[in-house]
């Protein structure tokens, strides 16, 4: 016998370039140059993150607006592909997901449960109530003052001849000696993740105390990202320490400028106040008309303002400095958001 001679003999592969995602592209939106491969599904697939803070945009790519972020294991439907990017549907919403942050739900692979005999219990889903829906809305959080405040003026309202200072600086913790802002800031970095994790749309007006933005221009941020709500985070002082509580500032049916608000924003910061105080044991002060906030009176959509404590009075000072009051102060809010949309 011949030895065979081995390991000489090149192999060559030759890849056919699939032209089928390209056939299946021909729509009127696959006329744009340099559109990428559109692909939907017949058959909607179920699909979850399999990771945190997973983003959802508007269009497939980097540069499309972020909808809403997404926390680990939601679940989501898949309508069809992009390029890398997934077309999803997320509480109704529908947006671009990058296709390697998603896989295929375990349960949607297996068969179809067997029909429920007369026998069978009800399952319990048909008696649990349904979650709160909060996908997909649209929040404004204004951590209010910063560090240097700007006494130039701004208008009170749309239109309005009353000029106020454009920011004031807030006031400071008679016992732990920190400032409004910083308090503001760092209580709302924790609603927006909280907010975020339950899947609202957050927007802040400031992550930063080093910035200047006025009042009015707060206002028009949250109308520039199609808020729903704006909820500014406040805390409260007074010449007198032994005053405490929280309360919510709201404009009243009377207010020159967003008398419509009026209803909805009552609303708001009725839910913010009572889950609040609910969470937090902190006394209530009850929710208070304001027409005067320059903040609220350019608002186009409902606003509260949560006047979370006073920082005048050792004890609210104190509690509000706490990591662990914190999270209840978070947790009111938060509660409070869902219940003004469930209702
Ligand atoms: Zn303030």
């Amino acid at each position: 016998m011949k030895k065979n001679k081995n390991g000489f003999m090149k192999k060559r592969l030759w890849v056919k370039i699939s032209s089928i995602a390209l056939a299946a592209c021909i729509t009127v939106a696959g006329l744009l140059a340099f559109s990428p491969a559109e692909r939907v599904y017949a058959d909607n697939v179920a699909v979850h993150t399999t990771g945190s803070s997973i983003r959802m945009r508007d269009s497939a790519g980097l540069n499309g607006k972020i909808l809403t972020v997404l926390p680990k294991n939601a679940s989501l439907t898949q309508t069809g592909t992009e390029g890398e990017w997934s077309k999803v549907v997320y509480n109704g919403q529908t947006g671009y997901i990058r296709s390697d942050l998603l896989a295929p739900d375990a349960a949607a692979a297996s068969p179809a449960p067997a029909a429920v005999s007369q026998e069978t219990e009800p399952a319990p889903a048909a008696t649990t109530p349904a979650p709160a829906v909060t996908g997909g809305h649209i929040i404004c959080i204004d951590p209010g003052h910063q560090r240097k405040g700007d006494s130039t003026k701004e208008p009170n309202g749309p239109g309005s001849t009353t000029m106020k200072a454009r920011v004031t600086g807030g006031t400071r913790g008679g016992t732990t000696g920190v400032y409004e802002y910083e308090l503001n800031l760092n209580v709302s970095l924790k609603l927006r993740d909280e907010l975020v994790r339950r899947g609202y749309t957050v927007y802040m007006t400031r992550e930063t105390h080093d910035i200047n933005i006025s009042n009015m221009e707060r206002a028009q941020f949250a109308t520039a990202h199609g808020a729903e709500i704006s909820v500014r985070i406040h805390a409260n002082g007074s010449t007198n320490t032994g005053v405490s509580g929280a309360l919510t500032l709201t404009p009243s049916a009377g207010n020159p400028y967003i008398p419509n608000l009026a209803g909805a924003s009552q609303k708001l910061s009725s839910c913010v106040l009572s889950s609040y105080c609910a969470a937090t044991g902190m006394k209530n002060q009850g929710v208070q008309a304001s027409d005067t906030m320059t903040g609220i009176n350019w608002c186009t959509m409902p606003v509260t303002i949560l006047e979370m404590g006073y920082m005048t009075n050792p004890a609210d000072d104190t509690n509000m400095e706490n990591a662990d009051y914190q999270a209840k102060m978070v947790k009111g809010i938060a509660d409070g958001i869902d219940a003004y949309f469930a209702s």
